[in-house]
């Protein structure tokens, strides 16, 4: 589904990313680590196709398609999500009504018509009941005041309205608590399936106690340097960063 090759990407002429190869395949749950600076959003940030970074080498394929030449949009409309760290606030625009609007300009990239009434209403209580969403959130503001699990509830809902292919997940290296950390784990863990993938980037294990990946890469200085199973993610909590740091010089 995606497949990176020997991608290098800068940002004012700095190289953040030096080399990286990867495969997601559909029905996959990849986990990205590593340190802090190690450039895991600067990738998220290139995949989804972000302009402040320019890649230098390499390509990125996603269902056979070049993604270079296409712009976040259009990228976002061939099926890859990328939730977002910092959500923007829409006054006056419910949750719902954000929702319609970006399914049916999904629809629209992809030469459909807007989604009828009453279908768009199915779909949206049947994703809201699977999240467990309650009405009155459904009718709130965009992320105005929204707590840290808010974000992620919407965002999650997001995510499961307008069924991606690929799902990046960006974490925070900090903020999550503990609630806001399940929402997005039990969200994710039910809307994934044999069709789509999920690349989830974290700095912390403990996300993957709960969204259980089925690769672990270790990112290092803009260069995967190790790959492994999930025991890869448990080892990392346990000795940290360093050992892979050292083996990998
Ligand atoms: P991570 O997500 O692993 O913490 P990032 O991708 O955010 O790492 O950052 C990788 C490197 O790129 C860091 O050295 C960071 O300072 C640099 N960087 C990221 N974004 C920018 C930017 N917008 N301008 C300049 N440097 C940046
Ligand atoms: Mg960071
Ligand atoms: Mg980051």
């Amino acid at each position: 589904m995606l497949r990176i090759k020997n991608l290098h990407a800068s940002i004012d002429d700095k190289e953040i990313l030096k080399g990286i190869n990867l495969e997601i395949n559909p029905g996959e749950v990849h986990a990205i680590m590593g340190p802090n600076g190690s450039g895991k959003s600067t990738l998220s940030s290139v995949i989804a196709g972000k302009e402040e970074f320019e890649m230098t080498q390499g390509e990125i394929t996603f269902e056979g398609t070049d993604l270079s030449e296409l712009d976040p949009e259009e990228r976002a409309h061939k099926g890859i999500f990328l939730s977002f760290q910092y959500p923007v606030e829409i006054p006056g625009v419910s949750v719902t009504n954000f929702m319609k609007t970006s399914i049916n300009a999904h629809r629209k990239a992809n030469g459909l018509e807007d989604m009828p009434a009453n279908e768009m209403l199915k779909l949206i209580r049947e994703k809201s009941e699977m999240l467990e969403i309650d009405r009155k959130f459904l009718s709130r503001s965009l992320n105005e005041g929204f707590s840290g699990g808010e974000k992620k509830r919407n965002e999650i809902f997001q995510m499961a309205m307008l069924d991606p292919k690929l799902s990046i997940l960006d974490e925070t290296d900090s903020g999550l608590d503990i609630d806001a950390l399940k929402i997005v784990a039990d969200g994710v863990n039910k809307l994934r399936n044999e069709n789509n993938a999920v690349l989830v980037i974290t700095h912390y294990q403990r996300l993957l106690n709960y969204i259980v990946p089925d690769v672990v890469h270790v990112l290092v200085d803009g260069k995967i340097v190790k790959t492994g199973g999930k025991e890869l993610a448990y080892e990392l909590e346990e000795r940290g960063y360093d050992w892979v740091k050292q083996e990998a010089v």
